[in-house]
């Protein structure tokens, strides 16, 4: 029998309106991973968030019901961290950082040195406490030909049923300033995608990206060379889906309503 585990090892699974909204699981989120978890399926959570550490995201996996370990979780922050360090090979780069915990974390985590004295890179991710200071820092740092990094190009972040600027935003400012285009970590980049692909050592047509968003994880599959699967748990449904794929540039392969129909599709196909 040809079922979609002969063909595909493993998923890429967004985070953010894919498994849960807020602090409350998504329908089936929590059976889809206990099924992945039997059926030895290959995967991991692929989350452009930069700002929490891959224990905290885990543990709010967990708070929700939903199985996690802290080497299921990708992030955008640990991928920029194994990025750079390969690009600077074989020297550990020193880095000006815009972030929080999780990205602080992720740097030093890989041994690398964050100073504000002629740093090889800029890297920013979200940060709440963003001021002035830090933006003059850094334009003067990558004008003074520090490599511009922004681990996630999310323009608006869902928070307390409102909105809030993300990474991209602050991004945004920093490339305006600077007039530097940064290197982009996160969904729809590649880089996050092929840092997840590594850590499950699988080839791209071997793995599913899975996810709400056609502008990252949709077009983060496409533009890696994956399978990808939109679902719509989140931000795009039957409605929007046309206007989301025209903004997107790129189409899902699979489309599934609910989580439970994409698991369906795994066991029976
Ligand atoms: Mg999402």
């Amino acid at each position: 029998m040809t079922t979609m585990h002969n063909k595909y090892k493993a998923l890429l699974i967004d985070l953010d309106g894919t498994m849960y909204h807020g602090d409350s699981p998504i329908k089936g989120a929590s059976q889809l991973i206990t099924y992945l978890q039997e059926h030895k399926w290959l995967y991991r959570f692929v989350t452009n968030n930069s700002s929490a550490t891959s224990e905290q995201v885990a543990d709010r996996l967990n708070a929700m019901g939903i199985f996690a370990k802290a080497e299921h979780i990708c992030t955008s922050a640990q991928a920029t961290a194994h990025y750079i360090t390969e690009q600077h090979s074989p020297n550990p780069p020193k880095v000006f950082m815009i972030g929080e915990h999780g990205l602080r974390t992720a740097l030093v985590d890989a041994g690398i040195e964050i100073t504000d004295e002629n740093p090889d890179y800029v890297v920013q991710g979200i940060d709440k406490s963003f001021n002035y200071e830090k933006a003059t820092k850094a334009i003067t740092l990558i004008r003074a030909g520090a490599t511009s990094i922004m681990t996630n190009p999310d323009l608006l972040l869902p928070a307390n049923g409102g909105l809030i600027p993300g990474a991209g935003s602050i991004g945004a400012m920093l490339q305006a300033s600077s007039g530097k285009q940064p290197i982009v970590i996160g969904k729809p980049s590649s880089i996050l995608v092929q840092f997840a692909l590594s850590q499950l050592g699988v080839e791209a047509h071997e793995a599913l990206v899975v996810g709400d968003n056609m502008s990252t994880d949709i077009a983060a599959g496409v533009n890696s060379g994956c399978g990808t699967v939109l679902l719509y748990t989140g931000l795009t449904n039957a409605n929007n889906k046309s206007y989301y794929t025209e903004q997107a540039g790129c189409d899902a392969e699979y489309i599934f309503e609910t989580i439970q129909d994409f698991q369906q599709f795994l066991t029976n196909e």
